[in-house]
């Protein structure tokens, strides 16, 4: 009997993913939501966008590896998060699963559409390539789908959340046309508690307060509630023009004082800035004697693929200390805690003895590394 002679289940999926992805030991990392749980998604962000025939929608979460926060955490070492908990595991290590997921179902003669977590193109001034269908600036938004899915709740901090895992998730979504049994969502406020933790140890200061801006959204009949997190704070600080949490822009713009806290920037102008530092050149001089504007951006980006200067530290660290700590998710008996030693969090510009002003003989110090020639100013 072949594949396109037997009935496809959530279940015989479920079991797959148990065999090749993160959960082995019976830990569901696979939910499933029927098209209807979609009927009050915004226009440019419905799943029929990209797949009109799409009758359910698969998510799949994979787990952040917890210990690639250590490096980060210690003030010491920030490639591994990059690479293994944010580009690697969006575009590649959770990829695999989705993929051989997706060829599983079309083994029984269904589509199986993956769909890539980025932002949509925009092609403002082109026309709509196929007239009476939406131009292709949609989106489909990967946590309100997962979410949909049974598979977890968004937390005020705009964090998915698991009830495993935690907030150590990176999502995967799967567009089909089988009819699948779909899982029970997950009740508002189960997994996110409102403990408010991740505000105050947002260096962006992007999470807003328990008063602040919220998203509400509905999934049938459940209404679910977030944080509005400003994605430009968010942004810079992730992308390091945040003093606070860049060590490196302290070396390399030792003057930048961005006060975060009223930046009103956008999450595209964030992105436009960090980018272009990162690959922006300049002469060398006595007071930058390399060329590279942003060398750790520049350096970070070539070989991680990405940048992920802040470490989630409020949205995401923080979150899980709390989650551990009071026991509100499966995985939560670590050995050591999140946050071992004191949260650090660096000094304004003004206050370091620089005070922005790079003087030939502190910068001889500061530069001691084989990546400028300050050395042989001697
Ligand atoms: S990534 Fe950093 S700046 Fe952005 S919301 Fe999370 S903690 Fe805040
Ligand atoms: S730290 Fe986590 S559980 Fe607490 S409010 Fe923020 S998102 Fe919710």
């Amino acid at each position: 009997m072949s594949s396109l002679d037997k009935k496809l289940t959530s279940q015989m999926i479920k079991e797959l993913a148990g065999k090749i992805g993160a959960g082995g030991g019976g830990v569901e990392i696979v939910g499933v939501a029927n098209i209807e749980r979609f009927a009050e998604a915004p226009e440019r962000m419905h799943p029929c966008n990209i797949f009109p025939d799409c009758k359910s929608v698969v998510s799949l979460v994979q787990p952040i590896p917890r210990s690639t926060y250590r490096g980060i955490t210690e003030g010491t070492h920030w490639n591994n998060y990059t690479y293994y908990a944010y580009n690697r595991l969006n575009t590649l290590f959770r990829p695999i699963v989705t993929e051989e997921i997706c060829r599983f179902i079309e083994d029984f003669g269904y589509e199986a559409v993956p769909v890539y977590p980025g932002v949509p193109e925009s092609y403002p001034n082109n026309p709509d390539p196929v007239p009476g269908r939406p131009s292709p600036e949609i989106n489909l938004n990967i946590r309100i789908a997962a979410m949909a899915c049974g598979l977890g709740e968004i937390g005020w901090s705009k964090v998915f959340i698991h009830p495993v895992f935690g907030p150590r998730v990176r999502i995967g979504n799967i567009l089909t046309d089988a009819v699948l049994e779909p899982d029970p969502l997950i009740k508002p406020k189960t997994l996110c508690k409102r403990c408010m933790k991740c505000v105050p140890d947002c260096p962006g200061a992007a999470i807003p307060g328990k008063n602040g801006p919220s998203v509400k959204i509905h999934i049938d009949g459940q209404e679910y509630e977030w944080g509005d997190v400003h994605m430009g704070r968010c942004t810079a600080t992730h992308h390091g023009i945040n003093y606070k949490a860049s060590p490196f822009l302290k070396r390399y713009f030792p003057g930048l004082n961005l006060d975060i806290e009223k930046t009103t920037m956008s999450e595209e102008l964030a992105y436009k800035i960090t980018h272009n530092l990162g690959r922006g050149e300049w002469r060398p001089s006595q007071e930058f004697p390399g060329t590279l504007s942003y060398p750790y951006i520049r350096q970070i980006s070539a070989h991680c693929g990405y940048l992920a200067v802040c470490g989630a530290k409020g949205c995401i660290r923080a979150c899980m200390e709390f989650q551990e700590k009071s026991h509100n998710i499966g995985q939560s008996t670590f050995k050591t805690p999140v946050f071992p030693g004191p949260k650090w969090e660096l000094p304004p510009p003004e206050t370091d003895r620089t005070g922005g002003i790079v003087e030939k003989k502190v910068l001889t110090e500061l530069f001691q590394t084989p990546d400028t020639d300050a050395g042989k100013w001697k």
